[in-house]
């Protein structure tokens, strides 16, 4: 099975299922952190919607023939942001978040940033009851777009969460398909968790292809909370666009090592 296609992201979350993990929004996750649902097997199913919206709404429909939930992070370009596919996403049931980068659209001015922030969620807040948002990496971006937390606070718009910095990463490992492959944060810029990643490696933790993941599922080497952010857009079982984004990947992951080292 060719991966990176929606048949084996199928075959990834049926596997999951088998093993007795829940598949869950990060919202659900944030809200049920109680002792007795801390120790069963949960998966937050996390994706940032960076282009293609449309791979997003055929990835949300197999999450919801299997009863899964999932949280899909939307930015506010046209590449991203397509309110029938919002309106759609959210009518299966799962969760929607901003995917935000205010500090790099706004060129580092914190102040414009923030406003602009508050903008978006209001209009995000259209379809949905945003209640988490994710920081888009923007890996060729000067700016850290998590920066705008230096001044302000999203608590105080109603925000419960924010991937990178509400997560407790000593409870939940965490899995990117950052790079096209799930052992890519080496080369990725901003979408990293730097104190575990290390510990997780020398743990074994660390996995290539999605059928390498799948066989360490059924080997039962994953551990109980995990984080798995994919991007939709590289799922996709159109020839066409499955090579385009294979060698689109390629190029990108050579200037993300060239950056990474810089
Ligand atoms: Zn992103």
């Amino acid at each position: 099975m060719r991966d990176f296609s929606l048949d084996i992201y199928r075959e990834l979350l049926e596997t999951l299922q088998k093993q007795g993990y829940e598949l869950i929004s990060y919202a659900e996750f944030l809200k049920s952190q109680q002792p007795t649902a801390n120790s069963q097997k949960r998966i937050i199913l996390r994706h940032d919607v960076d282009a293609r919206p449309q791979n997003s709404l055929q990835t949300a429909q197999i999450e919801h023939s299997l009863g899964a939930k999932a949280t899909y992070y939307f930015r506010v370009g046209k590449e991203s942001n397509d309110p029938q596919i919002i309106k759609a996403i959210a009518r299966l049931g799962h969760e929607i978040g901003y995917h935000y980068e205010d500090m790099s659209l706004c060129g580092g001015d914190i102040d414009a940033a923030w406003s602009h922030f508050q903008t978006w969620l209001e209009y995000f807040r259209q379809y949905y009851a945003v209640e988490t948002v994710c920081m888009h990496g923007a890996p060729t971006s000067r700016y850290d777009s998590k920066d705008l937390w230096k001044k302000y606070d999203y608590k105080t718009l109603g925000i419960i969460g924010e991937p990178y910095r509400d997560t407790d990463f000593s409870d939940v490992f965490y899995l990117t398909d950052t790079g096209r492959c799930w052992d890519g944060y080496k080369v990725s810029v901003r979408d990293k968790i730097p104190q575990y990643q290390d510990e997780w490696t020398r743990q074994g933790l660390t996995w290539h292809t999605t059928q390498a993941l799948i066989e360490a599922i059924k080997a039962n080497k994953l551990p109980d909370h995990v984080m798995i952010t994919t991007h939709p857009q590289r799922w996709t079982n159109n020839s066409t666009q499955w090579y385009k984004e294979l060698i689109l990947q390629n190029i990108k992951n050579i200037i993300k090592r060239l950056i990474a080292k810089s």
